[in-house]
């Protein structure tokens, strides 16, 4: 049986203190980071602040040295291994696209259905009916239906990664990562994804990761700023980028 993580206190991932070294080098030093239930949270930085070593932590790719990982108030995530993770919900988007191009859209999407998270969703995508039904509501939210029986493969970039959202999305995760979801979009692109993101909330927990700052300004609530693998600031879009702390440090990345 899988366990529900608790959030009756409002927060979904609960990270603490944590380390990560790579031969002596910490990409992460103390991080501790909160993201509530329902929120879409930006985590913005420049290259090397750790951003995607922690999310390599909470999918349980890389294994801290110190500190706590919780997803809810009970499930401790460095107890769980990569397997376990994706199965408690948790959805990782890379990059790069993973569908596979020789099948249709409609044909990746059942694909995906066909590999549920629980054994209640199983049960609950069980009738041909019920997975061809929710096919086309993904469909619907990642703005393809009119590409349902194209090839994955002649996909432009963009349908593409909306398609691998979609797929995540099948898996019903309550917490979806994504790491840097709009570089080489094109602008028109960059909007569809930014209005994507802003329908999975609340409904989904998201973590977005990106370095395209008129992308975060136009979906983020709160931001938080990691620098040198711990966080610098936290708050409003306003006020991380009015903030001297962050200036000084975006500089020093140009
Ligand atoms: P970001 O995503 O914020 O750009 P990363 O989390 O990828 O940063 O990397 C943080 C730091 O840790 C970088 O200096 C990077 O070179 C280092 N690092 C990340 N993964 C490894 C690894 N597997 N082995 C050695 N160093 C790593
Ligand atoms: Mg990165």
């Amino acid at each position: 049986m899988i366990p529900s993580p608790d959030t009756r206190h409002g927060v979904i991932l609960y990270a603490e203190s944590v380390d990560v070294s790579f031969s002596g080098f910490k990409a992460l030093d103390g991080l501790t980071l909160t993201v509530d239930e329902g929120e879409l949270r930006c985590i913005i930085g420049p290259n090397g602040a750790g951003k995607s070593t922690f999310l390599d932590v909470v999918t349980g790719k890389t294994r801290p040295q110190a500190g706590s990982v919780f997803l809810g108030g009970n499930i401790n995530l460095l107890d769980e291994n990569e397997a376990s993770i994706a199965n408690l919900g948790i959805g990782r988007k890379f990059q790069r696209p993973t569908v596979f191009s020789d099948q249709s859209v409609l044909g990746n999407l059942l694909l995906a259905l066909a590999g549920h998270r629980s054994p209640w969703s199983a049960f609950r995508y069980k009738t041909t009916t019920e997975s061809q039904r929710k096919a086309e509501e993904l469909l619907e939210t990642a703005v393809l239906t009119e590409q349902r029986n194209t090839l994955a493969g002649r996909l432009a970039h963009g349908q593409k990664q909306w398609l691998e959202l979609a797929m995540l999305l099948a898996q019903d995760p309550l917490l979806l990562l994504i790491d840097e979801p709009v570089a080489g979009m094109s602008d028109e692109e960059i909007e569809k994804t930014a209005a994507l993101l802003q329908s999975l909330t609340p409904e989904h927990s998201l973590v977005v990761i990106e370095h395209d700052m008129e992308f975060v300004r136009s979906i983020a609530q709160r931001v938080t700023v990691l620098h040198e693998g711990s966080v610098l600031m936290e708050g409003s879009i306003e006020a991380v980028q009015s903030d001297r702390r962050v200036q000084e440090v975006y500089l020093g990345e140009c």
